[in-house]
């Protein structure tokens, strides 16, 4: 008898059809002997509804009061699970996240889980009960609601496995495992059996949305066995492999994108030692993240030129701090632009092959893309692009890497 932790994603409970077709699946697991925690998102579209409405009475709402609001999608999914799970003969119980004792940091909107208190899931689960868990959500030292930032039940539902250790977490969504890059811009992507964890958490990190960033990184702490599938095909998915080496012998596995990133470019200044520190000082302590960050220096090595990248969400904070920095450290000028993406290669085989930097240059320059900032690391190599030119860079990569089908797709 295995315990397994099911994470449902809201295409796959987005209306009663769905919730009654989750309810089916998971029957069959206990049928199977299994014993069975489901954590559920909020139904597809739910929270960008809640999101909106409270936009309509203040831009920048109440953060505290957000949770409030965006915690109740997966409320009222948990609820209607239960019901069709009863309904087809197979008793559940089901939890919000503070009622399971899912202790968060104090950060709402991107709280992070402290610890969880498994023993009411654990006794419901001896009971022969399936245990139904509202994802996305936690509750602070205090008992605030928070929640745990976009996709975050996907860190729900690793965090519930770690806790109960459990034999598999499975996240089922709305494709049928992670493929070498997101099937909506590239259709002739491939479905990698396995991917190994560290190739997973630099796509995570760099951009696909299929699993968030912080269920892999939980899943590499605890260990937790974790596989993504389709909540409407049957199949194996995909494994996240802890081994070492390159599950498969392409020497890259994916390509990440992300248009979430804004540019900004301090030019003309002073080439002294804590340049750097006085720019990006004042980011840092207005709690901005920095993403990429380049440094030149100009002929004469007087001035140099500063440019680093920013969540687009945080671009006209930074943008205005950069004014008030420039001035005091009488920099020529402050540019920026948020319309730009980055594009990501992936892939432990990096390590072993030299060349993979030009070929990705090569296939950029022959669709006439330009770029506009590099970073690499020992597994992939990030190049920033103009917004426009994400999709047909990511498909002429796609190519240049014969990442598609064996059968070529076309
Ligand atoms: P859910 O609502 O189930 O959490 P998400 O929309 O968050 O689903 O994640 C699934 C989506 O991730 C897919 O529909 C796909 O468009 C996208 N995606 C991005 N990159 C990849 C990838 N490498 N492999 C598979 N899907 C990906
Ligand atoms: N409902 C939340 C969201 O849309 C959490 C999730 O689906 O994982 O981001
Ligand atoms: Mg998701």
């Amino acid at each position: 008898m295995s315990l397994i932790v099911q994470k449902y994603g809201g295409t796959s409970v987005g209306n009663i059809e769905r919730i009654k077709a989750v309810a089916a699946r998971v029957k069959t697991w206990r049928e199977r002997g299994d014993r069975v925690v489901v954590v559920v998102s909020a139904m597809s579209g739910e929270t960008d509804r809640l999101l909106a409405l409270a936009k309509e009475i203040q831009a920048r709402p109440n953060p505290r009061e957000m949770d409030v609001l965006l915690s109740t999608g997966e409320q009222v999914t948990i609820a209607l699970l239960s019901m069709a799970l009863g309904g087809v003969g197979c008793p559940a119980k089901s939890y919000t996240g503070g009622q399971v004792h899912i202790r968060t940091d104090n950060s709402h909107n991107k709280a992070r889980i402290r610890n969880i208190n498994g023993a009411r899931v654990e006794a419901d689960l001896d009971a022969g009960c399936v245990v139904v868990v509202a994802g996305f959500q936690g509750v602070d030292e205090e008992g605030n609601i928070t929640t745990l930032g976009r996709g975050g039940s996907d860190t729900s539902a690793v965090a519930m496995a770690a806790a109960l250790d459990a034999d598999e977490c499975q996240i089922y969504t709305d494709v049928d495992g992670v493929y070498t890059t997101d099937p909506r811009i590239e259709p002739r992507a491939r479905k990698l059996d396995r991917i190994t964890f560290e190739e997973m958490l630099e796509l995570a990190s760099l951009g696909s949305k299929v699993l968030q960033i912080r269920a892999v990184e939980f899943a590499g702490k605890y260990r937790v066995p974790l596989r993504v599938l389709s909540s409407f095909k049957t199949g194996k998915g995909t494994l996240i492999s802890f081994e070492e080496e390159a599950v498969e012998d392409a020497v890259i596995s994916g390509i990440a994108f992300n248009r979430d990133e804004a540019k900004l470019t301090v030019l003309g200044v002073p080439d002294q030692p804590g340049v750097a520190y006085k720019i990006l000082g004042p980011i840092s302590e207005a709690n901005i993240e920095v993403d990429m960050i380049i440094q030149n220096v100009t002929a004469d090595e007087a001035t140099t030129d500063f440019t680093f990248t920013v969540h687009r969400n945080d671009y006209e904070q930074a943008l205005e701090i950069l004014h008030s920095t420039t001035r005091s450290l009488a920099a020529r000028e402050v540019s920026g632009d948020d319309r730009i993406a980055k594009i990501s290669l992936v892939g432990v085989g990096m390590r072993s092959h030299a060349g993979i930097a030009s070929r990705m240059f090569a296939a950029l320059a022959k669709e006439g893309i330009n770029i506009r900032m590099i970073s690499t690391s020992e597994i992939k190599i990030s190049v920033v692009v103009d917004e426009r030119y994400l999709e047909l860079g990511v498909r002429a990569l796609h190519y240049a890497f014969e990442l598609h089908h064996a059968d070529g797709g076309c």
